[in-house]
């Protein structure tokens, strides 16, 4: 399996850092996992169009997970020869999410199908939502799903690529909890968005410091990881956006929880092979 790293940023804008977004490529497969701002251009970057997608998959909707979802849908349809709805799993929302944002494209579905005799069909969806348990199955990949806690903000899922004995998990936002560990459970790589909360909480806005009861912090992240016995643990989706040459002081961090394994400091387009 091959993961890259699409978008590692978090909501607040860099210059140098997409969306939240992961490629999980596996057995002829391309797999999505959310799609934050900029998802496309990235994707264009690890050679892999829209209508190249076999699945997306969103942890929860929160829009820097979910921003463009709608250049996603529109660029497929468009592109595609065939009719070729976008196939999407996610939490308890997630098809009336898709379908609002077909909603919203109305005005340009109708200049498309106006101007091309080639193009008379809709964009679509096909939607599956999930709280836990085998979320997809092709071959011999699986992918498995679990309820993880970034309350408020429910439900909340995190995912588990299978694939001839190595496994992959992108936790998405959340803190510590039963879903989370369980899918963790002896992972190869484990991918989590985190924060810095000595930071967040040195930065003088009451918005800013709500974002800690609900995120992962390094040392929580290494905690999981090194009860879950994981082998390479990502940090991603960094917030506050990393300073340069501060990528030791954040994997220090996760390290001070006694995670003994690999410690990855995410950058856009990264890959790691399992
Ligand atoms: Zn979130
Ligand atoms: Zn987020």
């Amino acid at each position: 399996m091959k993961l890259t790293l699409l978008g590692t940023g978090s909501p607040i804008p860099a210059p140098d850092r997409a969306g939240a977004a992961n490629l999980v490529q596996v057995d002829g497969c391309n797999l999505l996992f959310d799609c934050g701002r900029g998802v496309l251009i990235r994707l264009a970057a690890a050679g892999v169009m829209p209508a190249m997608l076999h699945r997306v998959f969103l942890t929860h909707l929160h829009s820097d997970h979910v921003t463009d979802f709608n250049d996603l849908v529109t660029t497929r349809w468009a592109m595609s020869p065939v009719e070729n709805p976008l196939p999407v799993t996610g939490p308890s929302g997630t098809a009336r999410f898709a379908a609002r944002t077909i909603e919203m494209l109305v005005d340009d579905i109708g200049y498309r199908i106006a101007h091309h005799d080639d193009l008379q069909w809709q964009p679509g969806c096909d939607v599956e939502e999930v709280q836990g348990g085998v979320a997809w199955e092709h071959n011999d990949v699986r992918v498995l799903a679990a309820p993880t806690d970034h309350r408020p903000v429910a439900p909340t899922v995190g995912y588990r690529v299978e694939h001839a004995g190595a496994a992959i998990v992108l936790a998405g936002d959340t803190v510590p909890c039963d879903g989370l560990q369980r899918l963790c459970a002896g992972a190869d790589i484990y991918v989590q968005t985190v924060i810095r909360a000595d930071l967040v909480r040195s930065i003088p806005s009451a918005r800013l410091h709500d974002i800690c009861d609900y995120h992962s912090t390094c040392e929580q992240a290494g905690a999981t990881a090194r009860d879950a016995g994981v082998a390479t643990l990502v940090l991603t989706h960094q917030v506050p956006p990393p300073t340069p040459g501060s990528a030791g002081d954040w994997v220090d961090a996760a390290r001070s929880s006694g995670f003994e394994g690999n410690i990855v400091f995410a950058e856009d387009l990264l890959s790691l092979e399992v």
